[in-house]
C-alpha cells in the first residue's frame, strides 16, 4: 500500500545528436548545457556526457537546425508508463473535497428536511442577495 502510495517522478531522458544533423554552429548546445555535459569534437559535433546530461533540453532549444533529440533509455521507459498511468489514475479519481463521507449526507438531508415547506424571499440585485436578507436567515417555523 506504502509503496502504491510512492509518488512515481517522471524521467526526462537524456539528450543525444541525430547522426548527420548537426552544422557545427559555434556550440551554442555546449554554451548551453549548465551542467557541462556536452564537450564538442574535434570537428564542432557535441558528445553528450550521459553521467551529466539532466535531461534539461536547452540544448535542443538552441539548436538552429533540430540537430539534437530526446531519448529514454529501457528502464525510463517504464517509469514513464508507470508515470502515465498514475496520471491517469490520478485524474479520474475523485477528489477528496468531492467525496463526502455517508454520515455527512445524511446529516446534510436530515437538516433540509427541518425547512421542507419554508418559502424564503431574497432581494437580489445581479444574483447577490440584499444585505438585509442576512436578518432574516435562520431555523424556519415549524
Ligand atoms: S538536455 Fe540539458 S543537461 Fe542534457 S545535454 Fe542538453 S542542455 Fe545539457
Ligand atoms: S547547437 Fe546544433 S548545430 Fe550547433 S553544435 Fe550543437 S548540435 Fe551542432
Amino acid at each position: 500500500m506504502e509503496e502504491q502510495k510512492k509518488k512515481i517522478k517522471k524521467p526526462l531522458g537524456f539528450a543525444r545528436l541525430i547522426p548527420k544533423k548537426c552544422i557545427a554552429c559555434g556550440a551554442r548546445c555546449e554554451v548551453e548545457c549548465k551542467p557541462l555535459a556536452i564537450t564538442m569534437n574535434d570537428v564542432g559535433e557535441p558528445i553528450i556526457d550521459l553521467e551529466k546530461c539532466t535531461g534539461c533540453r536547452r540544448c535542443l532549444k538552441v539548436c538552429p537546425v533540430d540537430a539534437l533529440e530526446m531519448y529514454f533509455t529501457p528502464e525510463q521507459l517504464k517509469q514513464l508508463e508507470e508515470w502515465e498511468l498514475a496520471r491517469k489514475a490520478s485524474a479520474t479519481a475523485p477528489q477528496a473535497a468531492e467525496v463526502r463521507p455517508v454520515e455527512e449526507e445524511t446529516k446534510a438531508a436530515a437538516k433540509f428536511k427541518e425547512y421542507s415547506g419554508v418559502w424564503v424571499y431574497v432581494e437580489q440585485t445581479d444574483g447577490k442577495p440584499a444585505i438585509v436578507s442576512g436578518s432574516y436567515w435562520g431555523p424556519g417555523p415549524i
